[in-house]
């Protein structure tokens, strides 16, 4: 190891009650979203900045969802890097399921605890020191670094990093490095594509008993959701690279995303998550419905979807569809510059090589390989993401965040 890389995989383990009680008091600043009111965690970003001697911006086009961008060179010519990760995190309801206290940051048994512990406080937490430690190193550095903390990301909302790269260029950098959960065990380079429709069926209706009188609303919409399967049949077309890199990463992402994850990752999903119809038990109803999530892997484009979707509505006349949100497919290449350095590091600290995945779910990296700018994500298990008692492990935690801290460097240093 260099003396840099030593020194600086030395700073993550001295600073280490100091990292884990940032990232503590970052989850007591609570960030649900919605409403999505971010102005107690980046103050407290900002307060943490400040105290390290570094200058930011506060980019707020929505005041209430402000977004921290900070950036220096290095003393040399070379590559850009942008850390980014996310303030907003998932609300929490009534706190139903919840064993600890989701705005607590309670550290038990080595977890951390707390509404967004995983998504994504620990990989902000990580970028944030990354950002800090390299600083220090700065007279030593090649190209340059951004920091990106950012609002608005839980609703795809526009004010957070989709303002970001739309206004402000310098946040695109050469690659972008996020610790969105994974786990672990594999990198991201690609992320399927939701794309979400509501659909609308209207008939006459008529009193229960009289079911001569009216088609029912919600049992056209049953049969036309069972109909709507079809586009799950849908092929997708990738390049040999891309299906390589997915054929031989099958196993990693099953551990990731749970048993049964590698089937779906190529193909198209269809999940209603909502249905709606019917006034009364005795009424047939004459309204219903229902929003379809759809997800798009890799080589399956919008148009394909809505062709199969319009080929099925010819026998529902009743029915009509709109488009509620689209975000197409991502990917950068499986094996960029990023993924050899992040391999080699986890090799060195833990012995294994975490493999390269496209991932389910969504996080806000697609932006930038929307702009043809490399984007790897590498973060902790999402352990309880979404739903209760959300933890991160501490060593793993740990890990990330001097996986980070290392892999910035290296990527900076080979210039
Ligand atoms: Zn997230």
């Amino acid at each position: 190891m260099s003396d840099d890389r030593k020194i600086l995989a030395g700073w993550v383990d001295q600073e280490r009650e100091r990292i884990v009680s940032f990232f503590r008091a970052f989850i007591r600043c609570r960030s649900p979203n919605p409403p999505g009111d971010t102005t107690e965690a980046a103050r407290h970003i900002g307060d943490f900045l400040s105290a390290e001697g570094l200058e930011f911006r506060v980019i707020a086009p929505q005041a209430t969802m402000p977004n921290l961008v900070a950036a220096f060179d290095g003393a040399g010519p070379g590559k850009h890097l942008v850390l980014n990760g996310h303030i907003d995190v998932f609300p929490v309801g009534d706190g139903t399921g919840w064993t600890k206290d989701p705005w607590g940051g309670e550290l038990i048994d080595g977890k951390i605890y707390g509404r967004g512990a995983c998504d994504m406080k620990a990989g902000t937490t990580a970028s944030i020191f990354t950002y800090a430690f390299l600083h220090r190193i700065r007279e030593r550095l090649k190209g340059r670094l951004t920091l990106t903390a950012v609002s608005d990301e839980e609703t795809f909302g526009p004010w957070g990093a989709r303002y970001l790269v739309q206004h402000h260029p310098e946040v695109l950098g050469d690659c972008l490095l996020n610790g969105e959960p994974g786990s672990p065990y594999t990198i991201r380079f690609g992320e399927k594509g939701p794309l979400w429709l509501e659909f609308k069926v209207r008939t006459r209706g008529a009193h229960g008993a009289y079911t001569h009188a009216t088609e029912s609303a919600t049992k056209l919409a049953q049969r036309l959701i069972a109909d709507l399967e079809v586009v799950t049949e849908i092929e997708p077309t990738v390049s040999n690279n891309i299906a390589r890199s997915l054929e031989a990463a099958r196993e990693a992402v099953d551990k990731a995303m749970g048993s049964g994850a590698a089937d779906i990752v190529s193909k198209v999903t269809l999940n209603i998550g909502v249905i709606e119809g019917g006034l009364k038990v005795n009424m047939v109803p004459f309204a219903c419905r229902f929003e379809a999530d759809i997800r798009l892997p890799l080589g399956v484009t919008r148009e394909q979807v809505m062709a199969e979707v319009r080929k099925v509505l010819v026998n529902y006349p009743q029915a009509t569809v709109a488009e509620m949100n689209f975000n197409p497919p991502s990917y950068c290449a499986p094996d960029g510059a990023m993924v050899g350095i992040i391999q080699k590091n986890v090799q060195a600290l833990l012995g294994f090589i975490p493999a390269p995945i496209v991932s389910l779910g969504g996080t806000d990296a697609r932006l930038w390989r929307y702009r043809d700018i490399p984007a790897y994500v590498y973060g902790p298990f999402p352990h309880g993401m979404g739903s209760a008692d959300e933890h991160v492990d501490v060593e793993e935690f740990l890990h990330i965040v001097r996986v980070h801290v290392l892999s910035a460097y290296d990527y900076l240093m080979a210039g």
